[in-house]
C-alpha cells in the first residue's frame, strides 16, 4: 500500500483544522475553561500568567495530552479557531 492511501486510510486523530487547545477548552468544566481563557490573555509582563509550557505541562499531567507549540499558537491566536 503506498503512502497516500494508509494516510487516507487512517486520517489524523486531530484534523488541521481544529486546534488542539481549543478542543481541551470545549472539555473542561467552566471554571477551568474561564480560568484558562482569562490566563491566555493575560499581557506577558504579569505576574501571574502561567508560561505556554506550564499550561501544556498541567493539561497533559491532567490527561488532555498537548504540546507546548499548540498552546502558544492558540496563545498568539493563531490556531484560526477563534
Ligand atoms: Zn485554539
Amino acid at each position: 500500500m503506498g503512502i497516500r492511501e494508509k494516510l487516507v486510510d487512517e486520517p489524523p486523530h486531530y484534523p488541521r483544522s481544529i486546534c488542539r487547545v481549543c478542543h481541551i477548552l470545549t472539555q473542561l468544566d467552566q471554571g477551568d475553561r474561564e480560568f484558562l481563557v482569562d490566563n491566555f490573555n493575560k499581557p506577558s509582563d504579569d505576574k501571574s500568567r502561567f508560561s505556554d509550557a506550564k499550561i501544556a505541562d498541567i493539561l497533559t499531567e491532567e490527561g488532555y495530552s498537548v504540546g507546548l507549540q499548540s498552546v502558544s499558537r492558540h496563545r498568539r491566536k493563531q490556531c484560526g479557531s477563534r
